[in-house]
């Protein structure tokens, strides 16, 4: 592929790059798209969403100090930048932890990203993580403390591309979401 960007770059004089990013809505997009063409295949295109760039499926079992590892070799391949993550707890009790992790960054991987969760419910002042819950098929967010569903009453951060955001998502990254094992 980066061939293909020096190719093209010298036939138009336009700069083209490979960017390893988690590239937020296509994940619900494509995989629309990949059910269309093929069907539902069992573990290739059953899930409302699919893994972009050289990710780690976000349902693996893996710890974080290999993922980063891992993800790392790819990175050297995406000149464009890079974007890698690992998904992680409340960590406000472990700072040795988090340091540990960062060094760890810092000392094998371009640039990743802790993801932690930080949430908030306006009706009962609950302060932690806001549960994805399935109702009639559709995912929703649900307080797990006085169950309120109101969106606007709620604060629900994650990461998705990159940047943390606050805007709730299509089913398919909210799948995505669910889905995400932790590596610490
Ligand atoms: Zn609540």
């Amino acid at each position: 592929m980066n061939d293909k960007c020096a190719e093209w770059k010298a036939e138009s004089d336009i700069d083209f790059s490979l960017y390893g990013t988690p590239l937020e809505s296509t994940t619900y997009k494509f995989a629309k798209c990949l059910q269309r063409r093929f069907g539902v295949i069992p573990g290739i295109t059953d899930k409302g969403y699919i893994t972009n760039s050289y990710h780690v499926h976000v349902s693996e079992e893996i710890d974080a100090f290999t993922k980063l590892k891992f993800e790392s070799a790819f990175q050297q391949l995406s000149p464009g930048g890079a974007i890698s993550y690992v998904e992680v707890p409340d960590m406000q009790d472990n700072l040795q932890a988090v340091i540990r992790v960062l060094q760890y960054i810092y000392d094998n991987i371009m640039y990743a990203e802790l993801n932690t969760k930080s949430d908030y419910c306006q009706a009962c002042g609950f302060d932690g993580e806001i549960q994805i819950v399935e109702d009639d098929g559709k995912l929703v967010w649900e307080c797990p403390k006085c169950g309120n569903r109101d969106q606007d009453k709620l604060n629900v951060a994650r990461r998705t591309c990159g940047y943390i955001g606050t805007q709730f998502w299509n089913q398919g990254r909210t799948e995505e979401i669910r889905d995400r094992v932790l590596h610490l």
